[in-house]
């Protein structure tokens, strides 16, 4: 119950991967045979991640993570835009990808507004357009929360970015594959995705960067992806990540619904059966596999330790601080006091979540938390 830090690596996009780890090794820059059957395979891949995100496959640039496509989007606009003005505009429940890519920008002299959010995690787009300054030239705004599932209204964001004439990044790691995404009918101009939250596997990314948007390189190099990353390209990863994206392009419109109902099943299960819990996180604007709960009187780390050794892995939100007792910056930032808030436990489904997953949980929980709540 843990798909929103990682997800399997699907079947068939394994199989898909595995020949370009054996026969089919040329360098896709190569003009000989051995690498022009590799440089079909990978603009065919392009395509299929152009075609998730509604964009044009030339618009698709291959790296090495989702962390690396926000740094390039963010920096990248930073530099090649540095004498048009010093302000980027974000908010406070960024992945840390985006949070402290801003935070190296602030010490190099950029201006960062950190935007609010309410307590359901939602963003105000009227507060956003009212931090836009003569000299911002960036919006960087996630398309769904990772630790709540909170989904922001994107849309009104990139129409705002349009009339204001802003450049708008979006970092949609957690959002492509699981709900509509729309680089063209959202004027987004950055997007960012990664591989292994869409079932390819760690190491792969890209980065949408619209016709017209300019961006200085953060790997200078070779010629590849014309020119805006140089390195020879992470074929298989990318053959990997253009399967998925076309699996999901297909999936997607019955599993969104499949994992609603499991999603919302677990949910009412534990509101049922525990008193003492809130929701956090938007009760409607969230994505279909993400249930962020808090349990009052009890501490996350214990939650996931008991649930651990019952087989079950959860998250307290972010994978990237677990193991570190911090309070969560999205939910601070929403407003919920870490003694108040209790142990806030981040269920997410996947692929291979079924209903009797779902009930295990409901059969093990309440004791879980009965127990830690008679420890006090
Ligand atoms: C996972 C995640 C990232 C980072 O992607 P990696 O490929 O793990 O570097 C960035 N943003 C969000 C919202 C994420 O959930």
């Amino acid at each position: 119950m843990d798909y929103n830090a990682t997800t399997p690596v699907h079947p068939e996009v394994l199989e898909a991967l595995l020949p370009f780890y054996r026969e089919a090794f040329g360098n896709p820059s190569s003009i000989h045979w051995a690498g022009r059957n590799v440089k079909g395979a990978l603009e065919e891949a392009r395509e299929k991640v152009a075609l998730l995100v509604g964009c044009d496959p030339a618009e698709v640039v291959f790296t090495s993570c989702g962390t690396e496509a926000d740094n390039m989007a963010i920096k990248g606009v930073a530099a090649a835009l540095r004498g048009n003005g010093n302000h980027i505009i974000t908010t406070g429940v960024e992945h840390p990808a985006v949070l402290n890519t801003c935070l190296y920008l602030e010490h190099e002299g950029f201006e960062i507004t950190r935007l609010d959010v309410d307590r359901h995690g939602m963003l105000d787009p009227e507060r956003l357009e009212a931090a836009i300054t003569e000299r911002t030239i960036l919006i960087s705004v996630m398309h769904a929360n990772n630790e709540t599932g909170t989904i922001f209204p994107v849309g009104e964001i990139g129409e705002i970015a349009a009339r204001r004439r802003v450049r708008f990044h979006c970092d949609a790691v957690q959002a492509v594959g699981r709900i509509p995404v729309d680089c063209r009918a959202d004027t987004i101009h950055l997007l960012s995705l990664s591989g292994h939250k869409l079932y390819a596997p760690k190491g792969i990314g890209a980065l949408v960067v619209r016709k017209g948007v300019k961006l200085h390189p953060l790997l200078h190099g070779g010629s590849q992806e014309r020119n805006r990353r140089g390195g020879t390209e992470n074929v298989a990863g990318i053959v990997a990540l253009g399967t998925a994206c076309e699996l999901a392009r297909r999936a997607m419109v019955e599993e969104a619904p499949r994992l609603r109902e499991l999603r919302d099943r677990l949910e009412t299960g534990i509101r049922e059966r525990i008193p003492g819990v809130t929701l956090n996180g938007h009760p409607e604007q969230r994505l279909p596999n993400t249930a962020n709960l808090s349990f009052s009187g009890t501490t996350a780390d214990s939650l996931l330790m008991n649930l651990d050794l019952a087989g079950i892995a959860a998250s307290s939100g972010a994978a990237c601080s677990s193991g570190t007792l911090r309070h969560s910056h999205v939910l601070g930032a929403m407003g919920t006091e870490p003694v108040a808030a209790g142990g806030s436990i981040r269920f997410s489904l996947g692929r291979e979540s079924a209903a009797a997953d779902v009930e295990y949980l409901l059969d093990v929980l309440p004791g879980i938390v009965a127990r830690l709540r008679g420890n006090k």
